[in-house]
């Protein structure tokens, strides 16, 4: 629909999912997944309501998702709502991954509803709409197959085929050429996710995109000092999804794509099992070299020598030990490689082995790189909080436009923003993130 032609207050329902557009047929999508390794065969949106699809300004279909907006057919014993707070972080941190040049689903409008939610205690409502290309999930083909639905399960291959990679239509087996193009998507959304320091939180079957896009940002949180075992999520007491894990459940999840899209791979499970598994096994491949051009590209450099990694991980190993800031120590190489900035002492030697790599590497505009691979601002989990809380408990959202503002521009020394980039006091840390259900 025109949109241009609503006025305010029919804007304001439209956004608070109190009126459906003009022409939109809202539907709630059915899935399964592996919930923290756990196989739950009827999940679906319980909080969420797909109004409908349009095509962008650059010819991209996209789907538009209001979350929050009240009770579905698979809302379960939920309301079906959504608090402000997660909301506004979901806004917050989706339009930052944006920014920080990662795929993601995005969000077009938080708006709040005037209704209390009752959760811990009553909180206000709110509404996302978030816009992504498509919410077809790992789970979504584990949905027919544990119901050996193949009818559905062919159809859901050919439609996503359609839209996502039309080019397989033709393969001999579209259905392996899937799995392999959405290993390799979600590969590079994982290298993106830890060149970033960004922990997903819950990295479950039926939040991971068949088009490779970040999704559900539900107690998703960045890393501040480098530490592999980090995790913030309340719920993952395991650490199941921390940080360092992140590569090993990519490569768990895509098995589950695999054993879902067997019966389509081929008839006798055998063959089928054999060439999922040849797939399969060329997953840590793509991911290293993803994760590798990465790391190279965090050191500023644009050769590719056999030790570029070995020296990486020194540094990595070195900002462990010394806990240092991970998105703080590569934003400091700039200012090095520019003779403006110096590191601890500690990492001095690592400096110098750093320098004799550059030597034989393009010296040309080389802070200028350094600053474009490594970002300033990140969504601190501190800042996030304090921005939410502003938000939730005072009705002031000028911390959050605020902090909005910023991470719209994560590669731009802000002066006058300096201080969003600083790791929190001892006072200040966030430990512990929540679903926001
Ligand atoms: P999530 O972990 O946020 O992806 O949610 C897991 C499942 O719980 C999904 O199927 C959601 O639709 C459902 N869910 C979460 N919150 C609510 C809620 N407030 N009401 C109904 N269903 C919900
Ligand atoms: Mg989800």
């Amino acid at each position: 629909m025109d949109m241009s032609c609503v006025d305010e207050a029919q804007l304001a329902a439209i956004c608070a999912g109190n009126k459906v557009p003009e022409g939109a047929e809202p539907i709630a999508l059915a899935y399964a997944g592996h919930q923290f390794g756990n196989f739950v065969p009827t999940l679906g949106d319980g909080r969420a309501l797909l109004m409908g699809e349009m095509i962008d300004v650059h010819g991209r279909r996209r789907d538009l998702q209001w979350k929050g907006s009240g009770r579905t057919p698979f809302s379960r014993g939920g309301d079906g709502r959504s608090a402000l707070g997660p909301v506004l972080r979901e806004y917050l941190v989706s339009e930052a991954m944006y920014a920080l040049g990662l795929p993601t689903s995005r969000a077009l409008s938080a708006t709040l509803t005037g209704e209390q939610v009752l959760r811990e205690e009553p909180l206000p409502g709110g509404v996302l709409i978030r816009v992504a290309a498509s919410h077809v999930r790992i789970g979504t083909f584990e949905y027919f197959a544990v119901r050996s639905d193949l009818e559905s399960l062919r159809q859901l291959t050919a439609y996503v085929i359609h839209r996502h990679d039309p080019e397989l239509a033709e393969e001999a087996c579209p259905a392996l050429k899937l799995l392999t193009m959405v290993g390799k998507r979600q590969a590079a959304l994982v290298a993106g996710w830890m060149s970033i320091g960004f922990i997903h939180g819950v990295m479950n079957t039926d939040n991971m995109s068949i088009s490779g896009e970040t999704i559900d940002f539900g107690p998703c949180a960045f890393m501040d000092e480098y530490d592999p075992a980090t995790v913030y999520s309340y719920i993952d007491r395991r650490g199941r999804y921390a940080y360092g894990n992140q590569p090993a459940v990519l490569q768990w999840n895509l098995a589950r794509l695999a054993e879902a899209l067997l019966p389509l791979i081929h008839d006798q499970p055998e063959e089928a099992v054999a060439m999922a598994s040849e797939v399969l096994g060329q997953v840590p491949g793509w991911y290293r070299e993803a994760w590798q051009g990465r790391l190279r590209g965090k050191l500023g450099l644009v050769g590719a020598e056999p030790d570029d990694h070995e020296l990486a991980e020194a540094l990595l190993g070195l900002m462990h030990a010394e806990q240092a800031d991970f998105t703080n120590t590569f934003r400091a190489l700039s200012g090095v490689a520019a003779g403006v900035a110096v590191l601890p002492p500690a990492f001095d030697s690592w400096r110098r082995d750093w320098q004799v790599r550059l030597a034989r590497d393009q010296r040309e505009g080389l802070p200028d790189r350094l600053r474009a691979a490594n970002p300033a601002f990140i969504p601190r989990n501190h800042q996030v909080d304090k921005a939410l809380e502003a938000a939730v408990r005072e009705g002031n959202l000028a911390p959050f436009r605020r902090l909005h503002e910023v991470l719209q521009r994560p590669f731009e020394d802000q002066p006058e923003a300096a201080h969003y980039a600083d790791p929190p006091r001892a006072e200040e840390r966030i430990d512990h993130t929540f679903c926001g259900t």
